[in-house]
């Protein structure tokens, strides 16, 4: 599969309705953002680094860490915004707890085989639980929290992650605002065939302000946001908002 028919795959994707969607094959899906990754070019935008099942977290990949108060740690250029967002968060008279920031390997092998033995003790098999379990909990080298862009925010008032964590005050506000902030919900609900993660309202990743109000207009996630820019550069075609660039390279 090549660059264009990828691309035309990915817009035929968020075009089409969620129930269409759901009908593309997984396979297909893998290729296409394998293929997304492909075409990176090294001088990438920082805040646009793409990591998921498919796209490990570069070798080289280099981050520089900032301790927020409670300890956890930020990539150092996200440090501001994300300390803004929680204070203005926090002027609305909400309570947010960052719960996970910047994760290392060995971390987060020892969260995937916790996940893989708590699947395995409900009844799973040793390859469903696998399965199943780099839904929820990345395997070592593909979570995003690597990068030190990622932050798990719960409320003080409900700190479990599940989806009910969606209704409390601190993650309406947090989807209502996070954009403001350069971040944005990471794994929505409706894309999890394009993420390859399951819905987690609670997954905020650091993108730029820019690029954040463009994927809350356009309602792409980061994949397709990325390849949409990405070719938009190949073919040389400079837009004043993500629409025009997705009905310019369509
Ligand atoms: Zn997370």
């Amino acid at each position: 599969m090549n660059l264009l028919s990828s691309v035309s795959l990915l817009l035929t994707l968020f075009l089409l309705p969620v129930t269409s969607v759901a009908e593309v094959a997984e396979d297909q899906v893998r290729e296409t953002v394998q293929e997304c990754q492909q075409v990176q070019e090294q001088t990438e935008d920082w805040r646009l680094l793409l990591v998921n099942r498919w796209n490990p977290m570069p070798e080289e990949y280099a981050v520089t860490l900032k301790k927020l108060p409670g300890g956890l740690q930020v990539d150092e250029r996200a440090y501001e915004d994300l300390t803004a967002m929680l204070t203005d968060c926090g002027k609305a008279g909400l309570h947010p707890i960052v719960c996970s920031a910047y994760r290392d390997v060995a971390t987060q092998t020892r969260l995937h085989k916790n996940k893989i033995a708590r699947l395995r003790a409900a009844g799973y098999s040793q390859s469903a639980a696998e399965e199943e379990a780099i839904r929820w909990v990345a395997a070592p080298g593909t979570s995003e929290h690597h990068t030190g862009m990622a932050v798990d925010i719960v409320s003080a008032s409900y700190q479990k992650l599940t989806h009910q964590q969606e209704k409390t005050a601190e993650q309406k506000w947090l989807m209502e605002h996070c954009w403001e902030y350069g971040f944005i919900l990471r794994y929505p609900t409706d894309k999890s065939e394009i993420t390859g993660v399951g819905y987690e309202p609670w997954h905020y990743r650091y993108v730029g302000r820019e690029a954040a109000l463009a994927m809350r207009d356009s309602g792409l996630c980061l994949e397709e946001y990325v390849v949409i820019r990405r070719l938009a550069e190949a073919m040389n075609i400079h837009t004043e908002t993500i629409q025009e660039t997705v009905e310019a390279v369509s």
